[in-house]
């Protein structure tokens, strides 16, 4: 086995795209769900990566691959394993015209149709956490390999950066995962004053099945990047144009995260999204960075191997 090195800078966006399914099992949505149409920004958000020829990874609650839903048993989706009783109360049994924050076939087809690559992952079918039983686990992997196009379901992004039950995503056809995001706070605290350090950068790692692992370099909102942007909107560029450099001169994965709905409420947060994804463009066409979905990732990660 020989190293598993990348001939160039890769970039990575990947998305936890779940609307109200990130919200529903606790006491309410938040009241910038009602404020704002948090779908709005995903047209913007796709027309920005398909004018740059810039891929991402959307971690896709499953649900939302539905049009409609009816209730079918005494609770909704009564054939699914379910955490508890009430999982499904807040499902509203409609369909995408009537609840658009419940379903997303429209903006699926959107995302499958784009110029660039847009991988549909799985960010499980009802936004569980990975501290369910292994069993509904299982069946809410499954059921996304069910509702996707063939072949299309091979990522896995874990709601709320829960860990990864790494032997149940190789039992149900994944080949990738992104790892969770934790940063201890005293190094967000140095970097703050320092301003040193940047992104981390990464190559993906095989696990003993043969499933990879995607390490993240930073949310785009980062803190306290983020809210010193406001003041210095430089700051922000500098920290991303640190993590692109660092992936190019080592020839590593520059891998960045967010939700869609963090860009409500959020004042130039499209423009510093289109100023990322416009600077990945440029040095694309150098041939200086590729960006990727985490499956074209791993297939070449793959194919380096031997
Ligand atoms: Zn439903
Ligand atoms: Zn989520």
């Amino acid at each position: 086995m020989s190293d598993r090195k990348l001939e160039t800078g890769v970039f990575v966006f990947s998305w936890d795209f779940e609307l109200a399914w990130g919200f529903h099992d606790l006491d309410s949505l938040p009241a910038r769900f009602h404020a704002f149409d948090s779908r709005s920004y995903i047209g913007e958000i796709v027309d920005i990566l398909e004018r740059n020829d810039v891929s991402s990874t959307w971690g896709t609650v499953g649900h939302l691959l539905l049009e409609e839903c009816r209730q079918n048993g005494d609770y909704p989706h009564s054939n699914l394993l379910v955490p508890r009783k009430d999982w499904y109360n807040s499902d509203p049994c409609t369909n995408v015209r009537e609840d658009p924050l419940w379903y997303a076939s429209d903006l699926i087809n959107r995302l499958r149709s784009c110029k660039s690559n847009q991988e549909i992952g799985s960010h499980t079918f009802s936004h569980v956490t990975t501290r369910v039983d292994d069993e509904v686990l299982t069946c809410e992997l499954e059921q996304c390999q069910k509702l996707a196009q063939d072949g299309e379901m091979r990522t896995f992004i874990s709601p709320r950066h829960g860990d990864v039950p790494v032997s149940l995503l190789a039992d149900t056809g994944y080949s990738s995962y992104r790892a969770p995001s934790k940063t201890p706070a005293i190094s967000r605290v140095a970097k703050f004053y320092t301003g040193i350090g940047g992104p981390k950068t990464a190559v993906p790692t095989r696990e003993s099945n043969g499933v990879w692992r995607h390490p993240v370099s930073t949310y785009f909102f980062y803190n306290p990047i983020h809210r010193l942007q406001q003041k210095l909107p430089q700051i922000k560029r500098r920290w991303f144009e640190s993590g692109i450099k660092r992936a190019i001169s080592n020839n590593e994965v520059f891998h960045v995260w967010a939700h869609p709905h963090n860009f409500i409420g959020n004042d130039n947060a499209i423009e510093q999204f289109d100023w990322l994804i416009s600077r990945i463009s440029e040095l694309q066409k150098e041939g200086l960075i590729k960006s990727m979905t985490m499956s074209q990732l791993t297939e070449q990660m793959n194919d380096n191997i031997y």
